[in-house]
């Protein structure tokens, strides 16, 4: 029985007070196909994949059928969406339950694209096949980067057609999450419950995230505490890579510090902190360079909404709270300073180091140099592949970082193994997500997911079947751009 297929489910969510949520079925879709499925994923949770790999799996990654235990309900939430605050909630996205592991751990099942919600406003609660595939993409390849995540279970076709600006193929994504509890949904119960409310929430998210704190003196000031410290890990890892959220929107900011809703991000080529991607972005609130700060502003709006919960007298919880919010520069600081130390192999601290990175950075900037293969060719030491290497400017700095690097006293080997480990010799680069989308969504084609899926599952390992994947796009003068919300 399909239903069964290792399932077990329990939602503790609803059992939130009940203006939290909303419960209801998905819309059954007219005939469900599984294009793409995570094996490795369904069994480190406890799935049955044999089971699930068939027409009865796809029928149920479609919403048609509910796996057993299952309590089907969508989450309200709230949001200030590029600053302007909103009332929203999931508009098409269902979470199932919570799947339980042995180990004892508790990860959301969330279908996307699976009909209308009462959150749905003027949406039609679906997705089309192009994104769904590009979220399965780009949340697999950050997880395999080492960056906390969402994850993709399985993607199904509808047989249903989607209207955007195109006519799109429909699909369901099923998304994997340690939960989708969000700045965005403290927001919510501060703005229109009560304090029992607001409160029932802080603990369930203590409770599931960080039960350590229980006992603290000012438990919900630590719960601010612990999502700025995961927040500041979060977005310095997001940096060392050079990721772009592109809608780093208050519901788009979880208290679990993984990233969620990959509408509109993107990988920077040519390193510029002023790069955007998403199409709506015009003012670029979230570029590349912006994301630190955004994430400040977005944890100082969490904090306003524990401020009845940290303390009664309200000025006391403004500066207790304002002392949580403030760690958050230095925070990142440090995790994205020691991330740079060590994609440049510097494994000791020394005074001028800091300087050493910020001139690499505006050497690069200069010379339009590619972000990733930069840094997988000083891992590499072969200087070859940009005009970057040929400039006086970064000959200079080369002599001064090679200098620096040969001042420890460790082996070459363990600098280029820590190298190795801080810099991804492959990235999911635009025009390869996009032609393994084009061959999917045009012709029915996976085989280029496939492949590509199979190379961005071990990013470091510098293996030559990875060369191929790292060359850059031919300039088409056009910049790419992304979209959300389709
Ligand atoms: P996002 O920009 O992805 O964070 O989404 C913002 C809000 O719009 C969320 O509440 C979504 O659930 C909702 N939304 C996006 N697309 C749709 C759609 N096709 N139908 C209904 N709601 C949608
Ligand atoms: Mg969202
Ligand atoms: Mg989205």
């Amino acid at each position: 029985d399909i239903t069964e297929a290792g399932w077990n489910l329990d939602n503790s969510y609803a059992r939130l007070p009940k203006l939290f949520f909303s419960s209801l079925e998905p819309d059954p879709v007219r005939s469900p196909k599984l294009v793409i499925f995570n094996h490795s994923l369904a069994e480190s949770i406890g799935l049955e994949p044999e089971a699930l790999e068939s027409d009865d799996g796809a029928a149920l990654f479609a919403g048609n059928e509910i796996p057993e235990g299952s309590n089907p309900l969508a989450q309200a939430y709230a949001g200030h969406q590029f600053g302007n605050f909103t009332m929203l909630g999931d508009g098409r996205a269902l979470l199932l339950g919570e799947q339980m592991t042995s180990s004892g751990e508790r990860f959301d099942i969330q279908l996307k694209g699976s009909g209308r919600t009462p959150y749905s406003r003027g949406g039609d609660g679906r997705a089309g096949l192009g994104p769904m595939l590009r979220e399965y993409i780009m949340s697999e390849a950050m997880h395999a980067l080492g960056v906390p995540t969402n994850r993709s279970l399985a993607v199904v076709t509808t047989g249903e057609p989607v209207y955007r600006e195109n006519i799109l193929p429909g699909a369901v994504l099923t998304r994997v999450a340690s939960s989708h509890l969000r700045v965005g949904t403290f927001q919510y119960a501060a703005k229109g419950t009560s304090v029992e409310d607001l409160q029932a929430l802080a603990d369930y998210a203590i409770e599931r995230h960080f039960p350590g704190i229980k006992e603290h003196n000012r438990p919900y000031l630590s719960l601010l505490g612990r999502v700025v410290e995961r927040q500041a890990d979060l977005i310095a890892k997001w940096q060392l890579i050079g990721f772009i959220h592109g809608v780093m929107n208050t519901d788009n900011m979880t208290v679990s510090g993984e990233t969620i809703d990959y509408g509109p991000c993107a990988f920077m080529n040519a390193y510029d902190p002023e790069t955007v991607f998403s199409s709506i972005d015009v003012q670029g609130r979230y570029a590349y360079g912006n994301q630190p700060p955004i994430a400040g502003w977005n944890l100082a709006r969490f904090a306003e909404t524990l401020l009845p919960l940290i303390e009664k007298d309200q000025e006391q919880a403004v500066s207790l709270a304002q002392d949580e919010v403030s760690r958050f520069p230095e925070l990142f600081k440090q995790n994205w300073l020691e991330g740079m130390r060590s994609k440049l192999g510097l494994l000791s601290k020394e005074e001028e180091d800091e300087s050493l990175i910020e001139n690499l950075l505006t050497i690069m900037q200069r010379h339009e140099a590619d972000f990733t293969n930069t840094f997988r060719a000083l891992t590499l030491g072969k200087l070859e592949g940009s005009s970057l290497f040929d400039a006086e400017d970064f000959s200079k700095w080369h002599e001064k970082w090679q200098e620096r690097v040969s001042r420890q006293e460790v082996s070459k080997d363990s600098i280029q193994e820590v190298m190795r480990r801080s810099n991804p010799s492959v990235i999911p680069r635009n025009h390869r997500v996009e032609e393994a989308l084009e061959a999917a969504v045009e012709h029915e084609d996976y085989s280029v997911m496939e492949k590509l899926l199979e190379v961005l599952a071990d990013p470091y390992a510098y293996s030559p079947e990875q060369d191929e994947y790292t060359t850059l796009p031919v300039p088409s003068g056009r910049p790419y751009r992304t979209y959300c919300g389709t």
